[in-house]
């Protein structure tokens, strides 16, 4: 599933290519798009002529405000894309929408083999309030004390688990906590309010690491991901330990990565390294 880095590298290329764009039309291809939709959602229709003011991240969903006060909340769920390609493209059974724009050649199409995902038409304000509600801050945007403190506040849970919590800190997922928790060097199944200060701060700057490295990097393409021009990411060549059961570890070079369920979620990790 694309986490922060993924949809991240997406909302930064659709921005640089639609921001001050005009909508020609908003077309759902498939009929579990409409049904999907929220209340209080608005028509596709309404999107007609709309100026994007400004595309944006928050947590792993990408946000649209156009003039007028309309949105779309999108998430790309397990197997979701969201790219610009040429209308010339053939349309598969898999694309669930798409949208022109007025002055560029290139179409903007929702592709989701799974359907996990959604694209929703809703007021901004009801975006707002949403995204609000669900999500804890940006990971990135967290300083120090405010770590520290949710750490407290949530402690009883394994730190893995802490990790994957969108209430707590969002955007994270089963990829990137475990990436973070082999450089922190602590077990995924660690309960969160039990870390040293030193481990602490190692968990905190893993985490600001990470993330930022793999953005720099375009994300990590292990299934379906792709960024807004269709091209895979390059983190995965990074991975110290996802989807690294039975290989030598990449950091002590002397034991082997296991793989154990942790917060109901598969976890790779080195019993060397991570204590
Ligand atoms: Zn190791």
């Amino acid at each position: 599933m694309p986490e922060l880095p993924e949809v991240e590298t997406v909302v930064r290329g659709l921005r640089s290519r639609l921001e001050g764009r005009r909508v020609g039309e908003l077309v759902f291809l498939s009929p579990h798009l409409g049904q999907k939709q929220p209340l209080p959602a608005l028509g596709p229709d309404l999107y007609r002529g709309r100026k994007i003011d400004k595309i944006w991240r928050r947590g792993k969903m990408i946000i649209f405000n156009f003039s007028g006060g309309c949105g779309l909340l999108i998430h790309l769920k397990m197997t979701g894309q969201l790219y610009l390609c040429s209308p010339k493209h053939p349309v598969d059974k898999h694309t669930h929408a798409r949208m022109t724009f007025a002055d560029l050649s290139s179409e903007l199409r929702f592709r989701d083999i799974r359907k996990f995902g959604f694209l929703n038409c809703l007021p901004t304000t009801e975006i707002l309030t949403r995204v609000n509600s669900e999500l804890g801050p940006e990971p990135l945007d967290l300083d120090f004390s405010g770590f520290q403190s949710r750490l407290k506040k949530h402690g009883g849970k394994k730190i893995k688990g802490w990790l994957l919590d969108q209430k707590i800190v969002a955007g994270i997922g089963n990829i990137y906590s475990d990436e973070i928790l082999i450089r922190a060097r602590i077990r995924p199944d660690r309960l969160a309010d039990r870390l040293s200060p030193e481990e602490t701060r190692r968990l905190f700057r893993a985490m600001k690491f990470v993330l930022r490295k793999a953005i720099e990097l375009r994300g990590s393409s292990i299934s379906d991901y792709v960024d807004s021009k269709g091209e895979k990411g390059k983190f995965q060549q990074k991975h110290l330990v996802y989807g690294r059961e039975g290989l030598l570890c990449r950091r002590c070079r002397k034991t082997v990565i296991r793989r154990k369920k942790i917060a109901g979620r598969s976890s790779f990790f080195c019993p060397h390294c991570q204590k």
